[in-house]
């Protein structure tokens, strides 16, 4: 039987959280359970498993290991601190854009003549670019949530991010992926083979793209 056999996975999850200020943030929808349930099919698969995860309300399965993190320099740098990895698997929904100078203190409603208040944002990390880059990975594997263009953005991000496994979805498709229980994922490798995966739990759909990277990797 196929398995992982040891293996150590890295897997981030969940969204990640920017402060604005003490009582604010910004951050992205992810409900993690794509992550989690990924965590839990390879560590059945007898990988090793650290789940590095932005906030959620999930608990954490039976074997993993976590560690919790809240904004996307901390996820890097859990993930560098955690290298090298036989498998790393993004799932995290890492925001794109952190507050240039966060305030330790509670912001002022001060609104200019517009009513409009500037908060000045800038790049955060690609978390999944790094470490493919960093070549402390054997094999990457990333997500693709895409409205349009599934395939040629999926194709794109691959080349990008030199990604080795792509699980692209169709985020406009409210019935399925972010809070759903279901979901329905279009993997292409690499050499931009295709394997498409019905729609299913992503429970199920976790354990099929864990046998995948099991073949692939
Ligand atoms: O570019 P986009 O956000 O669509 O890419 C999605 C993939 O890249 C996911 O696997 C996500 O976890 C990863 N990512 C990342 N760091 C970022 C943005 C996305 O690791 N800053």
């Amino acid at each position: 039987m196929n398995s992982l056999n040891g293996l150590k996975i890295v897997i981030t999850a969940g969204p990640t959280v920017e402060r604005i200020d003490p009582v604010r943030y910004i951050t992205n929808d992810s409900s993690g359970k794509m992550g989690y349930a990924l965590a839990e099919a390879a560590q059945k698969a007898g990988g090793r498993v650290l789940l590095i995860s932005g906030p959620v309300s999930l608990p954490t399965p039976e074997g993993v290991i976590r560690i919790d993190v809240l904004s996307a320099d901390d996820m890097l740098a859990a993930c560098q601190a955690n290298m090298p990895c036989d498998i790393f698997i993004s799932a995290a929904a890492v925001a794109d854009f952190k507050v240039l100078s966060p305030s330790t203190f509670k912001i002022k409603k001060k609104y200019d003549n517009d009513n409009n208040i500037v908060l000045h944002l800038s790049k955060n990390p690609d978390i999944i670019k790094t470490i493919s880059e960093s070549k402390k990975t054997n094999f990457t594997v990333g997500f693709a949530a895409e409205t349009h263009d599934i395939k040629e953005n999926a194709k794109s991000k691959i080349i990008r991010k030199k990604i080795n496994l792509i699980l692209a979805n169709d985020v406009s498709d409210e019935s399925i992926g972010f809070n759903n229980d279901e979901n329905e994922l279009l993997a292409i490798d690499d050499q931009f083979n295709e394997y498409p995966f019905p729609r299913a739990t992503k429970s199920k759909l976790a354990a099929e793209v864990i046998d995948l990277i099991i073949k692939l990797h």
